[in-house]
């Protein structure tokens, strides 16, 4: 018998409350019952997105609200800015494209934030640009971007900023009303931490106004209609009855602890991951503007990293991830998000460490663990 510990950037794992609420019969979606807890589940995620708008709750994985937000927001033709500093950066322009729309691309090395200055350039270059695509937290190189600065620039533009904060929202402090991002969308699987299978998003009054003359092609994702329903405490589809159960819980979870509070752990986490990580000699991938969600380092020459994530999970029972494209098997990447605390964060060190020690790097058992104690222990103070 061997005990699972889930700590890769999702899914993550679920907390009981969500877990024993879902397990409940099911109940009809078109009854005063569920309304009540699909109107309680909405506000409090306002709350969580920190926004007046409404936030629409769609039946699909995080993606399907990346293609919404294209399909409901442009026309084919129209130029929107992506940028690519990895796997989900690539993922907005490759979804533009298969919709007809012109993208540019600033392409950011992994590893590195882009510069708010380049996207002001090629904003002043190219006028026509009708909206900035980036992450928040782009999940595949554990960096952040620096979306406060992005907002500045596009504010005062004929142009959204359109941030996927997947692996961001919940995680750290991206106030959307105040900054003034124009959609700000999320995914359940990963801060929310529940299973798979819902999208958030939310958009801004400019958004919405721009949303009125997109002509591309929309039927299931159609936020106009959404928005409408949700006016009635209600969804324009039958609705994941289920995951919004959970989600209730969660954002009750959400509510008893404060956002502050939850900002201040995953920062926390994330800094102890870190510092453990360094401890252990090793090398950050995203050392200038970490994410706040995930750690990428790099494995030691010598040590297959998808072999060593593998033997984590099979043999350790710990699940991390590995890298994507050219960094496979060059780095491995720890979740600080969602459902996991201190000792999640010293578990996953601790596993680390052996793990390394296996394959014959030259780690010295307990240093990471360590150094991330004492960072931990502020919690205490
Ligand atoms: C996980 C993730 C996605 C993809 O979400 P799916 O739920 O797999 O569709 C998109 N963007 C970021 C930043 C992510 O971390």
């Amino acid at each position: 018998m061997k005990k699972n510990y889930l700590l890769a950037p999702g899914p993550t794992p679920v907390p009981e409350s969500a877990l024993l609420a879902m397990a409940k019969p099911m109940i009809h979606h078109r009854t005063p019952q569920f309304s009540q807890i699909f109107k309680e589940t909405c506000e409090m995620l306002r709350d969580v997105f920190q926004t007046k708008e409404d936030v629409l709750i769609l039946a699909s994985s995080g993606t399907g609200a990346m293609e919404g937000s294209i399909t409901n927001l442009f026309s084919a033709g129209d130029e929107v800015l992506a940028i690519n500093g990895g796997k989900f950066g690539e993922r907005w322009g490759q979804i533009s494209e298969a919709y007809g729309l012109k993208v540019h691309w600033i392409k950011v090395e992994w590893g590195d934030a882009v510069e708010a200055d380049d996207v002001k350039k090629m904003l002043d270059e190219n006028p026509n640009i009708k909206g900035v695509l980036t992450q928040a937290s782009e999940t595949s190189t554990t960096v952040q971007h620096p979306i406060k600065e992005l907002a500045t620039i596009t504010k005062d533009r004929d142009c959204l900023l359109i941030v996927d904060g997947i692996t961001a929202v919940g995680v750290a402090d991206i106030p959307m009303d105040e900054w003034g991002i124009d959609v700000l969308l999320s995914g359940s699987q990963k801060a929310f931490m529940l299973p798979p299978g819902l999208a958030f998003v939310a958009l801004s009054q400019k958004a919405w106004k721009q949303s009125e003359t997109s002509t591309l092609p929309k039927y299931y994702f159609n936020f106009a209609k959404e928005k409408k329903n949700i006016a009635k405490d209600t969804s324009a589809y039958t609705p994941a009855v289920s995951l919004i159960i959970g989600l209730r819980e969660v954002l009750l979870l959400f509510k008893e602890t404060g956002l502050k509070e939850m900002f201040a752990k995953m920062d926390r986490l994330g800094r102890a991951t870190r510092a453990a990580m360094e401890a252990l000699g090793l090398k950050l991938l995203a050392p200038k503007a970490p994410s706040f969600a995930v750690t990428g380092v790099y494995v030691p020459e010598g040590v297959d990293g998808a072999a060593l994530v593998k033997y984590m999970r099979d043999t350790i029972g710990v699940t991390i991830a590995g890298g994507q494209d050219h960094l496979k098997g060059k780095i491995i990447r720890i979740a600080h998000l969602g459902y996991v605390d201190t000792f999640d964060t010293i578990t996953v060190v601790a596993a680390v460490e052996m793990a390394l020690k296996k394959f014959g790097a030259d780690v010295q058992l307990g240093r990471g663990v360590a150094a991330a104690e004492e960072i931990l222990s502020e919690q205490y103070a």
